[in-house]
């Protein structure tokens, strides 16, 4: 926090400040030096800051809808910033621009009983939901590892996160949304309802662009009664290979975990530290354990929870593990929230960068496999944990010289790709990683998501920069 933006502000005013305090006051447009240093990045390493020209703080949607036809008639591209959490480096502003930050819309609009939804501001963080949701004993159970991010940060990235092989991603959740397209205009999509067949799906394009194609100002989400029964298993392996190949036949068994984390030695040993946690494994164990699943069952009766924890104990040791631990309800909370917090871990030990692609869970060995080859002919340290059921595979990356590094993350997000993967299974493709999009992606598809790009945002104002090259943008700002 703090002052950070000591740049010379510009003489005359930009006629945009003007309009902007015209619309949301004074005291809700920050300019020059009072320009929060929050507000020249997000959580991507690597990424440099950049000061935007001002942050505007509008306080509802038809204050939104009048930003983007004052920045339109001025030329001025905006940045959308929920919470500032995401790691790909797309809410970082750009020069000359304007951010607008969600976080005065931040109001729970309503918790609906009867048909199991929320309707939500987009400045709303996924911590306030929670918190509002527990009376009523249900849950919007889409959980990324930092609760402090936006509910419009969610839909805009896609959020996942460790529930999801569960419950599934934002976009399983988002029922509908009002949001406010490059042209000022407002549109509703969705409903209270799950499912509609009634012309394209307007809700889902948006989900995951980015801030792209559209300022989202409310969110529909759907809920889900609270399980109050957790355990959490702690299972050691000798492999991570022996890890990979066990998760396949633990979603086949039907148990339905909520969630099914693999994390390597390295990773185990940095979180727990990090988070200054004894898990109570024994030494002759820890020895030759080179990886580990956490997996944690729910259910809202404890007798069916403890068959279940005993069945996939049974299964567990079957399937290899060195042993297998039901952790103590307070230790399994500790080492859930020690796991949530491994980008921290890995930042606080000078990480040089992270990694999110996804491939087909089958298919992690094999992926693995070619990472490690990877890391040893370039004498780096690559070690990860990830959403062991979904295919995602987090990975941080210690390579000091930046040349080697650059080939390196390249041919490790190429080598996803190439086993029938995705550049960013998480946490978007923003500024940071829209090179790997551009080389790996098919063109024929790169070229109809410019055109969906140009249909809302024909004036190219929204998120510059994000996803694409603005320079691969027709009348893109830059
Ligand atoms: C420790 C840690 C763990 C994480 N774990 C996960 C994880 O497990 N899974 C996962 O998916 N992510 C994870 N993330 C990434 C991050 O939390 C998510 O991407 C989150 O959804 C970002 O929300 P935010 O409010 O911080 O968005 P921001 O970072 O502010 O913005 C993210 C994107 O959303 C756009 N945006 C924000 N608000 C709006 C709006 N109202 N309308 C249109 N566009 C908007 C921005 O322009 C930007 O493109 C993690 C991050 C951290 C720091």
């Amino acid at each position: 926090m703090g002052t950070w933006c000591y740049v010379r502000h510009p003489e005359p005013r930009p006629v945009i400040e003007g309009l902007l305090v015209d619309i949301v006051g004074a005291a809700n447009v920050d300019t020059g030096s009072d320009i929060s240093e929050d507000a020249t990045h997000d959580e991507a390493l690597g990424a440099s800051p950049i000061c935007p020209l001002a942050v505007v703080r509008p306080g509802s949607t038809e204050e939104v809808a009048a930003i983007v036809v004052a920045a339109t008639s001025e030329g001025v591209p905006l940045t959308p910033r929920g919470s500032g959490t995401g790691l790909s480096g797309a809410c970082i502003p750009v020069a000359g621009g304007v951010v607008v930050s969600f976080e005065r819309m931040n109001r729970i609009l309503e918790i609906d009983t009867a048909n199991h939804v929320a309707v939500v501001e987009p400045g709303a963080t996924l911590a306030d939901l929670d918190v509002a949701l527990l009376p009523y004993g249900l849950i919007y159970p889409v959980f990324p590892g930092e609760q402090s991010a936006s509910l419009g940060g969610n839909v805009a990235t896609n959020a996942g996160g460790m529930r999801a092989v569960k419950y599934g991603v934002t976009r399983h959740h988002v029922l509908g949304i009002e949001a406010v397209l490059g042209t000022g205009e407002v549109i509703t999509t969705g409903g209270k309802f799950v499912k509609s067949t009634s012309g394209y799906d307007l809700t889902q394009l948006v989900i995951g662009s980015e801030g792209t194609l559209a300022l989202v100002t409310r969110v529909i989400l759907r809920l889900h009664p609270r399980p109050g029964h957790h355990a959490t298993l702690l299972a050691p392996f000798a492999t991570v290979d022996q890890v990979a190949t066990a998760v396949p036949p633990i979603v086949a068994s039907g148990i339905g975990p909520l969630l099914v984390e693999y994390i390597d030695l390295v990773s185990m040993a940095g979180i727990t530290a990090n988070a200054g946690i004894e898990l109570g494994v024994p030494d002759d164990i820890k020895e030759r354990a080179l990886a580990y699943l956490v997996i944690v069952l729910e259910n809202h009766h404890a007798s069916r929870l403890e068959e279940d924890t005993q069945a996939l104990a049974e299964h567990l040791a079957d399937l290899g593990a060195l042993d297998v631990y039901v952790l103590p309800a307070h230790a399994g909370t500790q080492m859930i929230e020690a796991r949530e917090r491994a980008f921290w871990a890995a930042k606080a030990s000078g990480a040089d960068d992270i990694v999110d692609v996804v491939v087909p869970r089958a298919s992690i060995p094999a992926y693995l496999d070619v990472v490690n080859g990877l890391a040893a002919r370039t004498s780096s340290l690559v070690v990860g944990c990830g959403h062991a059921a979904d295919g995602n595979v987090h990975l941080s990356v210690w390579q000091s010289d930046p040349d080697v590094r650059n080939q390196l993350l390249h041919d490790i997000v190429a080598g996803g790709v190439s086993l029938g993967g995705a550049v960013s299974g998480e946490h978007g493709i923003g500024t940071q990683k829209r090179r790997y999009l551009a080389e790996l992606e098919d063109p024929i598809k790169l070229d109809l998501m410019r055109r969906i790009k140009a249909a809302f945002d024909p004036n190219g104002i929204l998120n510059p920069g994000t996803i694409f090259d603005p320079a691969t943008i027709e009348g893109e700002h830059r």
